[in-house]
């Protein structure tokens, strides 16, 4: 070691390493046994850690014994079997592992020479999951952090291209660009296209149907009209199972407007992408095969653990004209030869995410993973139709996938009822549900997708879900 630092030498490391794991073990076996969510008050938590650093070293039993003490207890459990909120953030002992991996080679996989294997298993994981979700062979893969910056990315790529069509410099013609998605479309979508430099007045959110999906006459109004004011139409992005309720954008009729006007379409299937691994689910993302390019998100339901999302690119050079980095020190004798995936996206450095995909898709296989994403649509409708049979509760929108929104009804103003409902549910420690307004109706929403989720566990959570409704009295 450089430095004299007294800091775990390779057999405390080992005797460590153990010790977490067999901590790791019993939490994933009993998740459930804390509450779901954390009953503590901003604050509270910062208030029992040290202000300042530690000058010097401490040791590594009390770390862990701080972690135990004062880190756990204020950790929402996303692999709790009460969790069922916002979406799956999974995760899976072989993903874990494939990550101890991961940091313990600590490999800069920003370039093929800074480590071959990261780049060509990269390779090869983002061609497994093209073919696994029947996407076109031309399309190239690379794994963002985030669909938020992959969505980011695909606007970047948008904007650069049109404004070469245009012939122009980025200046003048960047202010006549607008960019289109639906009101439900998630939040990175607006974000990232002010991020790319959109007009944030050139930035539509067009209305939706009664699906709760893009409504493609009014997208081709807003299209006429920006034309008509001398605005030029750069990209769609086009949502394939939207955050609120999972609506499925017509795709095939907004890919005919998108060639028609020459402009990017981007499909961000962040969380529904990985149900087309399922042939009978393929049809959601019908049109896609015409897309630029397209999110979706292993690490939210592939029992992947965060952060892997894959972006594929039909035109990997018009990707490679607005991310390519040079400077002297990247340089390579086999560049011409290979691929490097900094020059795919925004980040530098990368991390080694490709190892826990292999890991993941090897140990269930296929036909694993399928089975599970059946099981949680199954316990999706099962769920569904528990709503749907109950005199005191109102299913909303068709859940195509496996969130179900809905709410109770009675008495007063519905919003009210609905948001009380929930706070009781989340503060009692078994049950973690979020909310979200559709359609100008505030609903609740029950996610599935963890690995663990079993038919006791949606069957409790309906169970606790009517009891707190009664408590509101009916
Ligand atoms: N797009 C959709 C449709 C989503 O549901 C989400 C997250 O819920 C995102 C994008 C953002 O995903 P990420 O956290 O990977 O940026």
């Amino acid at each position: 070691m450089a430095a004299d630092l007294p800091v775990l030498d390779a057999e405390a490391f080992r005797a460590q390493a153990h010790r977490l794991v067999d901590w790791m073990a019993d939490y994933l076996a009993r998740v459930g046994n804390y509450p779901v969510q954390p009953s503590v008050t901003p604050g509270q938590i910062r208030a029992g850690l040290p202000a300042a650093p530690p000058a010097g070293p401490e040791s590594f039993e009390r770390i862990i014994a701080d972690f135990q003490q004062l880190i756990v207890p204020g950790l929402t459990h996303w692999g709790h079997p009460g969790f069922f909120g916002y979406f799956p953030a999974n995760t899976s002992p072989p993903s874990i592992l494939a990550e101890m991996l991961t940091a313990t080679i600590g490999a800069q996989c920003m370039s093929w020479n800074t480590s071959p294997a990261a780049t060509e298993l990269e390779q090869v994981m983002l061609e497994w999951l093209r073919q696994m979700l029947a996407l076109p062979e031309g399309f190239s893969g690379v794994i963002q952090d985030t669909a938020s910056t992959a969505t980011l990315v695909a606007l970047i790529t948008a904007r650069d291209a049109a404004v070469a069509r245009l012939g122009g410099r980025a200046g003048g013609s960047l202010d006549r660009l607008t960019v289109y998605t639906s009101s439900e479309a998630n939040s990175s979508v607006p974000k990232g296209a002010r991020l790319a430099g959109f007009q944030p007045d050139h930035i539509r959110l067009i209305d939706t149907d009664r699906h709760a999906a893009l409504s493609v006459p009014a997208l081709a109004a807003a299209l006429d009209a920006d034309k008509a004011a001398g605005l030029v139409p750069a990209c769609v992005v086009a949502t394939v199972g939207t955050t609120g309720s999972t609506a499925i954008d017509p795709v095939p009729a907004i890919a005919a407007l998108c060639q028609r006007e020459g402009m990017w379409l981007h499909v961000d299937a962040a969380f529904a992408g990985s149900a087309a691994i399922l042939p009978e689910m393929r049809w959601i993302l019908a049109g896609a095969e015409l897309a630029d390019s397209l999110v979706f998100n292993p690490h939210k339901w592939l029992l992947v653990n965060f952060d892997c999302s894959a972006y594929f690119v039909r035109d990997r050079a018009a990707l490679l004209r607005s991310f390519a980095a040079s400077a002297e020190i990247l340089k390579t004798s086999v560049d011409a030869a290979v691929v490097n995936y900094r020059d795919w996206g925004i980040q530098l450095g990368r991390r080694f995410r490709a190892l826990k995909l292999w890991f993941v898709i090897r140990s269930y296989g296929v036909a694993g993973l399928q089975a599970l994403l059946r099981e949680h649509l199954r316990l999706a409708k099962l769920f569904a139709s528990w709503v749907d049979a109950h005199d005191g509760f109102e299913l909303i929108g068709d859940a195509p996938l496996a969130t179900v929104c809905f709410r109770c009804l009675g008495p007063g103003n519905l919003d009210e009822r609905n948001r009380g409902l929930l706070a009781r549910l989340n503060a009692g420690g078994k049950l973690f549900l979020t909310g979200t307004s559709l359609k100008g109706r505030y609903v609740l929403r029950l996610a599935l997708g963890h690995l663990t989720t079993t038919e006791q566990d949606v069957l409790r959570a309906w169970q606790l879900i009517v009891e707190a409704a009664g408590e509101a009295g009916g």
